[in-house]
């Protein structure tokens, strides 16, 4: 699943190109959007914001008409000059917007549907959202008391519930906790609110400088050599960059998602 960064940086994308912007052509492959498409065309609306919100992509369009992307596993949103060559086939093209100087693909999004305001503001699974790491206001008291609700639960698992917070994705759960030293294990119940603030923190932090990177690459770690992206993510068996103890992995909760510590440097209990 891609991380809350690459949401965040995919929206950002979007919105600089087509804000402001008049849909001169709209393609897709999904009924559930032709349909809409044909009863009030989406050519000539003005393209108003473009934004993430957890894991969705929104699409505001004048006159009221909103478009929510999810990604999932496989989708993408790719941004084109007209004309220009497509990295992936048209046959994974599942919807395009075109304006006089870009063209949006949105590739094998499995979820796409649009909404008026009012139907999207009753999208439950929208509204429970939990505070998103990545927005501009990000609301620290609600994100602590939404884990604190989940006393029995191990921390890294929380970390990756969207009804909890969002914006963290696997990778980054394991690299948030290294940096907090907070073994992915522990429960919340056992975090002290020394801990549980180190988490929090981090995390904002982390994922901030992400979306506010242009390109791709993913750094936690902000040593001066490019070849160390990483503390523990991906690097079982290997040393520690901090101890040298040779990182752990485990498959982690109700997804069964990989996770990477260092036994040493993370402790469990209240530190
Ligand atoms: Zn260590």
């Amino acid at each position: 699943m891609p991380e809350g960064d690459t949401i965040h940086r995919a929206a950002r994308t979007l919105h600089a190109a087509l804000a402001g912007k008049t849909v001169t052509r709209f393609e897709t492959a999904l009924a559930q959007l032709a349909r809409v498409d044909d009863e009030t065309p989406i050519a000539g609306r003005v393209i108003e914001r473009v934004e993430a919100q957890g894991k969705n992509l929104l699409v505001h369009f004048s006159g009221d008409l909103h478009l929510r992307t999810h990604m999932r596993m496989n989708g993408s949103w790719h941004i084109y000059r007209p004309g220009e060559r497509w990295r992936l086939p048209r046959r994974d093209m599942r919807l395009a917007i075109e304006t006089a100087e870009w063209v949006a693909v949105a590739f094998n999004v499995p979820v796409a549907d649009f909404y008026d305001s009012r139907s999207l503001e009753r999208q439950e699974d929208l509204r429970r959202i939990g505070p998103d790491f990545i927005a501009d206001a990000f609301d620290v008291n609600e994100a602590k008391r939404r884990i604190r609700e989940r006393a029995d639960m191990e921390i890294a698992d929380v970390l990756l519930n969207q009804r909890v917070v969002s914006g963290i994705g696997n990778e980054f759960k394991s690299e948030i906790l290294f940096m907090a030293r907070v073994h992915p294990f522990a429960r919340v119940a056992d975090l002290s609110d020394e801990q549980l603030d180190a988490i929090l923190s981090t995390a904002r932090k982390v994922m901030r400088a992400n979306v506010a990177k242009h390109s791709a690459a993913r750094i936690t770690n902000f040593s001066l050599d490019p070849r160390q992206t990483q503390y523990v993510y991906a690097r079982g068996g290997k040393p520690c960059r901090k101890c040298g103890t040779a990182i752990e992995y485990a498959k982690q909760g109700r997804d069964v998602r990989g996770t990477y510590w260092c036994p040493k440097c993370q402790v469990r209990g209240k530190s």
